[in-house]
């Protein structure tokens, strides 16, 4: 009896849910290499409520947020179902959490599930981010999810651990100094397992300041690592910025 793998995805632009690209060839890999799930958990960086919602619709909508993006995007059709069942255990596993259906399945899950799973025969279910909630409480309630995976659900962050949208260069390949030099901040604290300073990522000094401005991409990541084990083996995948201030770094454990 093997458990799931848990995976954190810096999921970058939505553009990526329609091109054909280092990173999306990379989440394609993923999808055909790891065992097959019964059913996907997302904590999407685009659903951030009061408290926290677990959605247990059996046939979620698909959410097309997101704004200005060509045509194409929007013609996206990626309609999984979802798990009443697997979002149940998920709901008894959280604490002071409500079923709400009134959102479906974002773009922070389509754009890389799309890639990984593209026949849309795997069920899928997000939990929400409560947006009052501690970094600290983010990475609790990983860890009481963890019992999940257990039960073949494939626990997935998607959001992206440098991610400020008003320093954005279109035009750049890689990363500001700062988006590296926060994202090797992480993923050294991440690959030693020290996770109280990828809480508390202030620790990394002025480079966290730079890194976001707000936390809703960050916090998928603390899900990850709350679900992860001592005795899991860690792949770092897509390890880079782009676009000077997004960063792309990925966290596969299994
Ligand atoms: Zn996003």
């Amino acid at each position: 009896m093997g458990k799931m793998p848990t995976l954190f995805v810096g999921h970058g632009s939505p553009m990526n849910a329609i091109e054909d690209n280092e990173y999306t060839q990379k989440w394609k890999e993923i999808g055909a290499t790891i065992p097959r799930p019964e059913a996907i958990l997302v904590i999407s960086a685009h659903w951030t409520t009061e408290g926290v919602s677990v959605s247990d619709s059996l046939h979620p909508r698909t959410v097309y947020d997101m704004f200005g993006f060509p045509k194409a995007l929007y013609e996206v059709v990626y309609q999984p179902s979802g798990s009443p069942e697997h979002a149940h255990m998920a709901a008894a596993l959280l604490k002071n959490v409500r079923i709400d259906n009134s959102w479906g399945i974002d773009h922070g899950s389509w754009s890389v599930l799309r890639w990984m799973f593209p026949d849309a025969d795997v069920p899928v279910f997000q939990v929400s981010l409560d947006g009052n909630a501690s970094r600290q409480t983010h990475f609790e309630m990983g860890q009481a999810l963890k019992p999940l995976r257990e039960r073949k659900v494939l626990i997935i962050g998607s959001g992206n651990i440098v991610h400020n949208l008003s320093r954005v260069n279109w035009d750049m390949d890689g990363g500001y100094p700062w988006a590296d030099e926060f994202d090797n901040y992480i993923k050294d604290r991440i690959e030693n397992r020290q996770f109280n300073d990828v809480i508390d990522y202030a620790s990394a000094g002025p480079s966290a300041l730079a890194a976001f401005r707000t936390t809703e991409h960050y916090d998928p990541l603390l899900y990850v690592l709350g679900a992860s084990d001592a005795g899991d083996q860690l792949t770092i995948v897509n390890d880079s910025c782009t676009k000077g201030s997004i960063s792309m770094t990925s966290y596969l454990y299994e």
